[in-house]
């Protein structure tokens, strides 16, 4: 299922791919103009669509229609570039071919004319792989290329490249692919597909992808083969080793409420269930930020959390519970600790040590004075009017605010934090039209 898919949407045309818009005009326009280079130099992280778009440039302008800026995919040429049957079109990986024996074979093809094509179109992928040797030979044939034959190096490590390489080159540099680009080709694909989704599924998935439209295309594919008819953000967790809500709702509580009993047990649940520590993170990462967010703003941040309805409430609850100076300091102990954590011996003892530090942080630092729990403040909440409660803990967290400050200003460490942490409170209350 994920080959087919990735198979079934690979863009055919320049307007069909994913992002990288710059590079997508400038390849048109050249076909257009019948003014292509002997030779391109692809680079970017995997999956942003560098032999994507090496192909529809072969295709382009070797299209009947050609000079044309898009290719038709329906005469001939077209067909055999799309099926990879063309004899004038190579794709040659990088990584089998390292050594200098191809090369020369290769230089020996170029010369010759294209069988029925106007161009020749080399295309070699994870080109940094090859050979000093090779390299050397290509050099000799970029310098003086024959008239129809166009190179096309991808390489996700162009550090790796000889500079005399890239210098004869036109280098276009592939951009990662946002978030936003990724769900929405996602949803196109399933509206196509005629499958129901979560817009929350849709969002896993692309977070999971991480910046690469071809990781988040074989994760819907593996995802598809055990959803029926709807893609929900459960099955999405499940199958791809990702927390729920409700893990994270039992560590924010374990976390305030000290409990180290529980959050013991959460590392050893981690631990079993096989995870997926490093989006875990960022994924923790990201409620300190959001929770950051609405202790600042309130309900006014719901546009900038994913979180909405019930969830959002909850969420507000607990940001008022634990005080944006303690959300503030847990963020960047997070944040910090996140890459020690992966590089570990044992990254979840890590992970635990970094949960008792959240938990302990009051008693480093006394950040509040009332003991409050989630539930009272639950309940507090449903017996008192929204706004009267709201003065409440605005009066309060001013308080135990400069109580906090007072007691920690001493503290070297904290002390910088608490500068950045002002800085940054400045910085979003100018964002929020300076009230407050
Ligand atoms: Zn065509």
């Amino acid at each position: 299922m994920a080959e087919q898919l990735t198979a079934k949407y690979r863009p055919q045309c320049f307007a069909a791919v994913v992002g990288q818009d710059p590079i997508k005009k400038a390849l048109s326009r050249a076909a257009q103009e019948d003014r292509v280079a002997p030779a391109y130099l692809f680079s970017g992280t995997r999956g942003v669509g560098k032999t994507t778009l090496a192909r529809i440039l072969a295709k382009v302008v070797n299209c009947t229609k050609a000079p044309t800026p898009e290719p038709c995919n329906k005469c001939p040429s077209c067909m055999a570039i799309t099926k990879g049957t063309s004899p004038d079109v190579l794709e040659i990986d990088g990584a089998s071919h390292t050594g200098v024996d191809h090369v020369r074979k290769l230089r020996e093809d170029v010369f010759l004319p294209p069988l029925n094509s106007r161009y020749k179109v080399i295309i070699i992928d994870e080109a940094h792989m090859l050979s000093k040797a090779a390299f050397n030979a290509l050099l000799k044939t970029l310098e003086e290329p024959p008239k129809h034959c166009i190179f096309i190096f991808a390489t996700t490590e162009v550090e790796k490249f000889p500079i005399t390489i890239v210098s004869r080159c036109q280098h276009y540099i592939f951009k990662s692919i946002s978030q936003k680009e990724i769900e929405e080709h996602l949803k196109n694909v399933l509206k196509k597909e005629q499958i129901e989704f979560e817009p929350e599924a849709v969002e896993l998935i692309a977070k999971k992808g991480n910046g690469s439209i071809r990781d988040a295309m074989s994760l819907l594919g593996q995802v598809l083969v055990f959803s029926e008819n709807i893609l929900q953000a459960k099955d999405v967790r499940m199958l791809l080793g990702l927390a729920g809500e409700e893990l994270f709702e039992q560590i924010f509580k374990s976390i305030f409420n000290s409990d180290l009993e529980r959050l013991h047990n959460i590392s050893e649940e981690i631990r079993e269930s096989g995870l997926d520590l490093s989006f875990f993170l960022k994924e923790f990462i990201n409620y300190w930020r959001n929770l950051f967010l609405l202790s600042q703003l309130g309900k006014k941040a719901s546009s900038l959390v994913s979180w909405k309805g019930e969830s959002l409430e909850f969420w507000l609850k607990v940001a008022q519970a634990f005080g944006e100076s303690r959300i503030h300091l847990s963020w960047q102990m997070v944040l910090e600790e996140a890459k020690n954590i992966l590089k570990g011996t044992d990254p979840i003892l890590s992970l635990e040590l970094v949960f008792f530090n959240l938990a302990y942080l009051p008693k480093l630092v006394p950040v509040r004075e009332e003991n409050l729990s989630l539930e009272v403040e639950a309940e507090k909440k449903n017996e008192i009017n929204n706004r009267t409660i709201d003065r409440q803990i605005e009066s309060r967290e001013n308080n135990t605010e400069k109580n906090f400050r007072e007691k920690v200003k001493s503290h070297p460490l904290v002390h910088k934090i608490l500068e950045e942490f002002d800085a940054r409170i400045v910085e979003i209350r100018k964002l929020n039209g300076g009230s407050k």
